[in-house]
């Protein structure tokens, strides 16, 4: 490995990047800093967030500036306000011994009346937000004539927040020869094509392999029914004493709500969600950082360009929508050679995006296993013992106090004392896993589910019902229509609006059961009944009930307290091309007859009986 003079770098930026006790150089900058030091050099990296690759540009950056030509010469786009701070202070720090040096950070949601004195004084450096850069520019403020250098930062970012027009506009302002470099965590068409157009002869560095998360995080999948999510949550915060990390939600809604219930629970926990003021977030965030919070509850959006390098755990309170936000989060931990985790509680029905992450991060997600009350409750013991070890005395301004607390404690024995000063903290614990249920671990991950059978239960398998959160569905459509997933979604996809979360499509020869998220199942039935596929009515009905309700037309067995038959079983029998079934059993009346047979064997029999 080379040191930071060998790949050409100034005395005055390694004694300050010395400072900030960078001894080695990272990867991606024994890759890009000699290259830029040279002349007309593009550059596309591949790099996540947390490999170093501020200081792989910056320093180069800072050390082509002209400093006797105060025009702007660099210009660094990057998506969000905070990520433009974030660079421009590092390049300030970087350039901490060079004097006269000016970095200019420009971004939306502040003065542009401070902005625009700042430029007119003069900067070397302009660090900007697309949005905010055009605004500028377009009222003749900035003028980027003179730039030799654009980077990219966090390119796939700008593009995923629509910037991807302000991008060309500001691109087609800056001279043609100029060398671009283009960093970012993932390489779709969208930044092949701005490749393609505005790069010349780039060097392709990747760091890491593509799309990989670190090799310093470990990836762990606790699989729990959703109903106890936030139970688990809160079981694997106290099993980590220590823990200091972000709980990714997927919406501001339940952001706020989980991060609502940790801090009514005592957890030292807070929210940051785009439903906050700029001054709240700079808040939280600012908390965060100095680690007077220790969980943040977050949105993917808000908590772009939070940049913390010690987080232990990333926590992800089910998993994103698509696998990039998971990289991103996960990156966020086992940072700067640190080792992090990155934790998924999921339900069931996620162990498929699972999958599909597990493909792009080229890793497996362990199984977690869920910590009992009682390894709880010793872990958060042995933190008060730790602490109390640990802990400073200020003798001498404690003295005074001293005679007093002796005098009070006096009647007490050693060990009743250490009992006391133990009970003092850890009965919080104490008292919530005391006769708590445990949580019950619903899937191997690399299996299916995990069986779970109560006492005396034979394992006889029942009618199947739905997933929590979703409601379970009848169609009268099935294999022998060819009818098939795709076409349910289409159907679904075509008849209704928004997103709708499907869950398990079951396939029967002649109709289907298949499941929604309970809050869209009413306007699943009554779209999909209006609605016809090849020139059949569509006919859905709740098929959930297999011990609820009968269904409309099922009756009582005479002496019996169970509903004769399930609703599913009466959907077989209404919908069943094989309509023997009738014979048996009437709807609206009585169920009247023997059980039916509906076995394989049972309908040979019966049509058998029929051709007789
Ligand atoms: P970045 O990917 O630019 O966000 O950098 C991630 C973190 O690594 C930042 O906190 C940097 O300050 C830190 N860092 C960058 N280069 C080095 C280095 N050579 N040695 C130690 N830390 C570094």
């Amino acid at each position: 490995m080379k040191t930071f003079e060998e790949l050409g770098v100034s005395a005055e930026i390694r004694q300050a990047i010395e400072e900030m006790g960078y001894e080695q150089p990272m990867p991606v900058q024994e890759e890009v800093i000699p290259y830029l030091l040279g002349e007309n050099n593009d550059v596309v990296a591949l790099a996540q967030t947390g490999t170093g690759k501020t200081a792989a540009y910056g320093l180069p950056l800072i050390q082509k500036v002209d400093i006797s030509h105060r025009v702007p010469q660099s210009l660094i786009l990057c998506p969000t306000r905070e990520l433009c701070l974030q660079i421009a202070g590092d390049l300030s720090d970087y350039a901490k011994y060079i004097d006269g040096l000016r970095v200019l950070p420009v971004y939306g949601g502040s003065s542009i009346e401070s902005q625009i004195r700042a430029l007119k004084r003069g900067v070397h450096i302009i660090v900007a937000t697309p949005g905010r850069l055009i605004d500028l520019m377009e009222r003749k403020t900035v003028s980027l004539a003179t730039v030799q250098n654009v980077v990219m930062d966090e390119a796939d970012e700008m593009l995923d927040m629509g910037f991807t027009d302000s991008i060309d506009a500001i691109l087609a302002d800056v001279p043609e020869e100029r060398n671009t470099l283009l960093f970012s965590a993932t390489m779709s068409p969208e930044i092949s094509r701005i490749a393609q157009n505005y790069l010349h002869d780039a060097k392709e560095i990747t760091i890491g392999r593509k799309n990989e998360s670190t090799n310093t995080v470990k990836h762990v999948a606790y699989c729990v029914h959703a109903k106890d999510k936030y139970a688990a949550l809160k079981r694997i915060v106290d099993y980590y004493p220590q823990i200091y990390a972000i709980i990714f939600c997927r919406t501001r809604k339940e952001t706020q709500e989980i991060a609502d219930k940790l801090m009514q629970e005592g957890y030292n926990a807070d929210s940051l969600h785009g439903d906050l003021s700029q001054a709240q977030r700079d808040q939280v965030m600012q908390k965060f950082r100095i680690r007077n919070l220790q969980l943040l509850v977050a949105t993917d959006v808000a908590a772009r360009g939070l940049d913390v390098d010690d987080l232990t755990h990333v926590i992800n309170y089910g998993l994103p929508d698509d696998t990039e936000s998971y990289t991103h989060r996960s990156g966020r931990t086992g940072r700067a050679g640190k080792t992090g985790t990155s934790i998924a509680i999921i339900n069931l029905r996620e162990k498929g995006k699972l999958r599909q992450i597990e493909r792009v991060i080229g890793k497996k997600f362990e199984a977690g296993e869920m910590p009992t009350g009682k390894q709880i409750c010793q872990k958060q013991l042995m933190k008060v013992i730790d602490d109390v070890e640990k802990v400073k005395v200020n003798e001498e301004e404690i003295a005074d106090f001293m005679p007093d607390v002796y005098r009070k404690l006096d009647w007490l024995s050693k060990e009743d004392l250490i009992k006391r000063m133990v009970s003092h903290e850890f009965n919080r614990f104490l008292d919530y896993y005391r006769d708590r249920e445990e949580i019950e671990i619903t899937s191997t991950l690399d299996g299916g589910r995990k069986e779970k059978r109560n006492k005396g239960e034979k394992g006889v398998k029942g009618p199947r019902q739905a997933e929590e959160g979703y409601a379970r569905l009848f169609i009268n459509l099935g294999k022998s229509d060819n009818f098939f997933p795709a076409d349910l979604i289409s159907l679904l996809n075509n008849h209704t609006r928004g997103r709708i979360a499907v869950g398990r499509i079951d396939l029967m020869r002649n109709f289907s059961f298949f499941e929604v998220e309970e809050g869209a199942a009413k306007n699943v039935l009554k779209a999909l009944n209006r609605a016809s596929w090849r020139g059949r009515k569509v006919s859905v009905e709740v098929a959930d009930a297999a011990d609820k309700e009968p269904v409309k037309g099922e009756g009582k067995r005479k002496g019996s307290a169970k509903p004769a038959r399930t609703a599913t079983r009466a959907h077989e029998q209404k919908y069943s091309k094989k309509d023997d079934w009738k014979q048996f059993f009437q709807p609206g009346n009585e169920f009247r007859g023997p059980e039916p047979d509906f076995s394989e064997e049972g309908w040979a029999k019966r049509s058998k009986k029929k051709k007789k």
